[in-house]
């Protein structure tokens, strides 16, 4: 992409209204305009980087087994009346009436509607286990919506549900999201840690969050370090297998959210030095609920025996706007975003020091070719401005590699490389600088950890 061409807003200010690092840098970055309380449009950069997200969730679903599909934002009110859940859920919950006088709703979460298109479709226990999801707009008419798209109103959810006959069954499928979630926020480039949790209006007796320690969590956590720096299950995990050592070994370790916190318990089990006490983002949670949704709805399949019994379920989430701003209070510094290349919304920027000298800009042309020959997700600076300008740009969207192409090099044959995170410099000869650059940038992309 030639920035000359593309879209993007970045903001000189610091916004006043944001409260946190995130926000403020997804505000200046150009990613998302707030257009109401809670509701935000999201502008090229923002949403090149959410649709990369998306894309490792996508996989990561897919390979446990879980098959995409997509239900509407709008939901009719009498199927949540079905659950009971239509007047427990309270004013989170925007209601609407049709021009017809029905009652609708925008949808908060899907367990009602995804059990009733089970119900409608699957009859017998042969066709389980069954795990569909999708990735929809949800609302919740939060009473503080806030820090941008961290606790917004409208925000975007990957939710799974699972079926199985029975309970030993449904924690199988537990443990397949559970193993997905681990893998899914490790190429994101974070440590999302699984803690206890309670399960609150979702329901049901087993649940875990997934927690990125951040001092600007909303939630009070307690954990063991051990957590933090444990290998996660790599890409040939089998998930026909049992899965069970691998999320005991992960739950055996102490961690819990604040309203689950049993400090004697604790204490007990961590030795004082692996103690953490913190503040954490919820990046997902997971639940087994069992026939909380399939009894009063009736979904039922016959099983072995030809009886008709109540299906054992689960939910499963991944709130994907939020994932952003996680990410950002993970990774950031003075200067704006340190993006990881997995989710980057571009892995290089080509930045041409000396806008008008010839010689530069054939260079630039030349390697842009080759960057995106070599299937380099590149942004070419091609503005006609001095290089502060364009450091700080690249800087503050967060590229992970800058390529910088100036006429002192280029006496040379050079061209400099410069990594965002580390600060640290390099030169590399023209011939061999998208070579170079390709190899750097390719295990970093972390689609086959
Ligand atoms: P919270 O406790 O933060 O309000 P929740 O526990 O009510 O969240 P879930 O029902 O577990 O949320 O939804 C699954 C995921 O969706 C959460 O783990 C979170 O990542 C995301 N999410 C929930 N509410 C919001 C929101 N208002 N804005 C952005 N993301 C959200
Ligand atoms: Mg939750």
């Amino acid at each position: 992409m030639r920035l000359s061409r593309y879209f993007l807003p970045v903001l000189k200010e610091t916004p006043k209204e944001a409260e946190i690092v995130s926000h403020r840098l997804m505000l200046r970055a150009g990613m998302i305009k707030q257009e109401a309380s809670g509701l935000y449009a999201w502008l090229p950069l923002g949403y090149k980087v959410l649709r990369k997200v998306q894309a490792i969730i996508e996989q990561e679903q897919d390979r446990a087994g879980a098959h995409e599909m997509l239900m509407p934002t709008l939901q009719p009110a009498d199927l949540w009346r079905e659950s009971g859940r239509y007047d427990d859920y309270g004013k989170e919950m925007l209601r609407v009436e049709d021009r017809h006088g029905r009652d609708l709703l925008y949808g908060p979460t899907n367990e009602e509607m995804i059990t009733s298109v089970f119900r409608a479709n699957v009859k017998s226990y042969k066709d389980l286990p069954l795990n569909l999801y999708h990735i929809q707009w949800k609302f919740r008419d939060e009473i503080r919506p806030r820090f941008g798209t961290m606790r917004s109103r409208e925000f975007l959810m990957k939710d799974a549900y699972s079926f199985d006959l029975d309970k030993e069954n449904s924690i199988k499928a537990y443990n397949r999201m559970f193993v997905a979630y681990l893998r899914t926020y490790k190429r994101m480039g974070l440590t999302a840690i699984p803690m206890q949790a309670e399960t609150g209006p979702i329901g049901g007796d087993l649940s875990h969050e997934f927690i990125v320690l951040a001092d600007t969590g909303e939630s009070g956590v307690f954990c063991d370090s051990a957590l933090l720096d444990k290998p996660i299950p790599s890409i040939d995990v089998d998930y026909d297998g049992d899965l069970s050592p691998i999320v005991d070994e992960w739950t055996s370790l102490y961690a819990a959210t604040e309203d689950m916190i049993e400090m004697d318990k604790f204490e007990a089990d961590v030795p004082e030095e692996r103690r953490i006490a913190a503040r954490g983002i919820e990046v997902g949670q997971v639940f087994y609920f069992g026939e909380k949704y399939s009894e009063p709805m009736g979904a039922k399949v016959t099983n072995a025996d030809g009886e008709e019994v109540a299906v054992h379920m689960g939910s499963y989430g991944i709130g994907l706007t939020r994932l952003l701003p996680a990410i950002i209070e993970a990774s950031h510094d003075d200067d704006g975003i340190i993006w990881p290349v997995s989710v980057a919304p571009f892995e290089l920027g080509l930045i041409n020091l000396k806008a008008g000298d010839e010689t530069c800009v054939e260079t630039c042309q030349k390697l842009y070719g080759e960057l995106k020959s070599a299937g380099i997700d590149v942004l070419y600076d091609d503005r006609d401005m001095g290089a502060g300008g364009k450091f700080a740009t690249a800087d503050l969207i967060g590229l992970p590699f800058q390529m910088i192409v100036g006429p002192r090099g280029l006496k040379n044959g050079e061209v400099e490389i410069k990594d965002r995170k580390t600060g640290e410099r390099s030169t590399v000869l023209i011939e061999a600088a998208a070579e170079h650059i390709r190899a750097i940038i390719e295990p970093l992309r972390l689609d086959t950890i």
